[in-house]
């Protein structure tokens, strides 16, 4: 196996190319240093359309990946600007990390499934984050799974979270599945009215399917 293949399967990454990975002697940090392959240069970074280039940007910058064992990862790239025609100037797209995002795509899930599945304190400490940074992954992961599938279909069993940040003043109000462990559904607030919200979106057939509420 090439070398660079071996790193693409490490780092967990698509579309992308890595040109060099350091160890940063100061941090005890592992950097990987990549680009986005031809066809994904040049996207916006809203719409992942193709843009004419606007300028370089702020340079380059650095995403958090999942760690190798203790070791922190972090991708490097340029963040050039692209000018689309509907969203303007902005940032371009990335392959590995979702738009205005510090964290790589398999980082930013692993934080939304462990907030399912386990405590603020036990996330924090494990990933290292602050626990704003973990409301932050969840609201994109959210705007990523309402965009890709029927999150309702099928749902039975459901546990309803409240999850405070911003020093306990923004809470997010979290829908997940008991039997696949996912994420359902998501939405600031932590009042009835929000939870109405959800009941609403999912409809008064599919609500009747639900059997556990806890
Ligand atoms: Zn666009």
């Amino acid at each position: 196996m090439q070398n660079s293949t071996l790193w693409r399967t490490l780092l967990g990454v698509d579309k992308t190319i890595v040109e060099a990975v350091d160890l940063d002697a100061d941090t005890g940090m592992l950097v990987a240093s990549v680009r986005p392959t031809a066809s994904m240069r040049n996207r916006c970074g809203a719409c992942r359309k193709r843009c004419p280039r606007y300028d370089a940007g702020d340079g380059r910058r650095r995403w958090r990946s999942l760690d190798a064992g203790s070791v922190q990862i972090h991708l490097e790239a340029a963040a050039p600007r692209v000018s689309c025609r509907v969203h303007g100037v902005t940032v371009a797209a990335v392959p590995w990390a979702r738009h205005q995002s510090g964290h790589t795509l398999f980082f930013d899930d692993q934080v939304a499934w462990l907030a399912t599945q386990t405590s603020k304190s036990a996330i924090t400490v494990l990933m290292r984050i602050a626990w704003r940074t973990v409301g932050a992954i969840i609201t994109r992961v959210w705007a990523d799974t309402e965009k890709q599938f029927d999150q309702f279909a099928g749902l039975t069993r459901i546990g309803i979270d409240e999850i405070s940040y911003k020093r306990g003043h923004k809470y997010l109000t979290c829908v997940v599945d008991h039997d696949s462990g996912r994420l359902v559904w998501a939405a600031p607030g932590q009042d009835k009215a929000t939870l109405e919200t959800f009941f609403d979106a999912l409809g008064p057939e599919r609500s009747a399917l639900i059997t556990h509420v806890s």
